[in-house]
């Protein structure tokens, strides 16, 4: 048969995170011994209240399309929440709800990336952020973080990246994988680089809810000389524990929201209408996202404690998010090595570092949203191969 995939797509890969997902339920469903952290999606159920309200959505038959940037109450709703716990100055109309918010990414970068074009992205990061830019033809500059430097970014490591063909920077805030949230000075440095270069910022924000040790999240949307150039992008699937249900949203400026806006009503139309009923309850779970976020801070210490016993171990408490993502040094194996033997050796199934592009050498990523016994276990058994 003739090769009918485009050169685009042959740029980029699977999702590495998806696929190793798919691998530890293979393995699980195969009745193979397998602790698997990989998946990175929290191991809570979705709040009553939301699933009440789907049903009810059901039965009073909201199963009809939306208006495709979805419906009016749930953009009020967001824009509602984005302007009094973001800051960012927004309205329904700069709103566009989409099936998670990996898809309201994939609108962001097809809609403002073409070939010819580069787009910064401080790694290691978010596997997809390099797919999606792949496939739109873009460059993917990767702008490499430290783990000994506690991941931080700096003008300068931008400002050593940046050309004329520069077009877009993406954050994550905090971040998958390194759990690092940004600082003020990041964010000071963050904006007045995007400015200077007159470039549009994706702002990735699903784990803002999950934040510990005090430190507090900042939107770069909410900075007045570059708020009209961000796309935050959230949703509900970390918040809420929604990840099954597949919603989430971008908030642009109204020319940006435009163009997007294309891609929406020609793929998708518009998010599953119960979908977007049952998000509106959402807003009300307070309490169940603080007692999750207790929970994985809980099961952080419990991890990062355990991993730096074991020598050669170096696990930084992660600020944000739930991974734990740590460095290890045992006979010069690479990231990829390491995940390979940490599989076939203890049964336990992480991701490798360098999934998640450059500064990821010799470091795994393995996601506490797990229940605590499996993570003592697993602690137990890499003490046993890297002792
Ligand atoms: N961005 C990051 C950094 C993520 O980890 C995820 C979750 N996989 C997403 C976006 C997409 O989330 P959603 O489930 O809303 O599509
Ligand atoms: N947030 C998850 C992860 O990073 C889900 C998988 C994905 O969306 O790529 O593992």
């Amino acid at each position: 048969m003739r090769d009918f995939e485009t050169k685009r797509l042959k740029r980029s890969g699977l999702s590495p995170t998806v696929a190793l997902n798919a691998k530890g339920i293979e393995m699980k469903e195969k009745g193979i011994d397998v602790l698997s952290f990989a998946a990175g999606e929290p191991d809570f159920d979705t709040p009553d209240a939301v699933k009440e309200a789907a049903i009810q959505a059901i039965l009073a038959n909201k199963t009809h399309y939306t208006s495709a940037a979805g419906t009016v109450a749930l953009r009020r709703a967001i824009a509602q929440k984005l302007r009094e716990e973001n800051g960012i100055d927004t309205d329904e109309n700069c709103i566009i709800v989409t099936p998670g918010a990996k898809l309201a990414l994939f609108q962001a970068l097809l809609a403002f990336l073409e070939e010819g074009d580069e787009c910064l992205v401080p790694t290691p990061a978010y596997p997809s952020y390099r797919a999606i830019i792949q496939m739109t033809g873009a460059s993917y500059i990767p702008v490499p973080l430290k783990i000994e430097e506690g991941f931080h970014l700096t003008r300068g490591m931008l400002e050593e990246k940046v050309t004329d063909r520069t077009k877009m920077l993406i954050v994550c805030n905090p971040c998958n994988p390194t759990g690092h949230v940004l600082t003020d000075e990041e964010i000071k440095d963050i904006a007045a680089f995007a400015e200077a270069h007159e470039i549009l910022v994706i702002s990735d924000e699903i784990y803002e809810k999950l934040i510990y040790d005090g430190r507090v999240h900042r939107s770069l949307g909410s900075i007045p000389p570059i708020k009209d150039r961000v796309i935050t992008l959230n949703g509900f699937s970390k918040s809420a524990a929604m990840t099954g249900w597949r919603i989430g949203y971008s908030a642009a400026n109204p020319v940006l929201t435009k163009a997007m806006m294309k891609l929406q009503t020609n793929t998708v139309n518009c998010t599953a209408s119960f979908v977007q009923e049952a998000s509106l309850a959402a807003f009300s779970c307070t309490e169940e996202t603080e007692l999750m976020r207790r929970s994985y801070l809980q099961r952080r210490d419990l991890i990062c404690d355990g991993l730096n016993s074991i020598p050669g171990i170096f696990c930084p408490r992660a600020e944000g998010a739930f991974y734990a993502f740590f460095k290890i040094d045992y006979q010069g194996m690479t990231a990829e090595q390491l995940a390979d033997y940490i599989l076939e050796k203890a049964g336990v199934l992480v991701v490798p570092g360098t999934a998640f592009g450059e500064g990821g050498e010799k470091c795994i990523r393995l996601s506490f949203a797990a229940d605590a016994a499996s993570l003592e276990m697993a602690v137990e058994r890499m003490r046993k191969i890297f002792s």
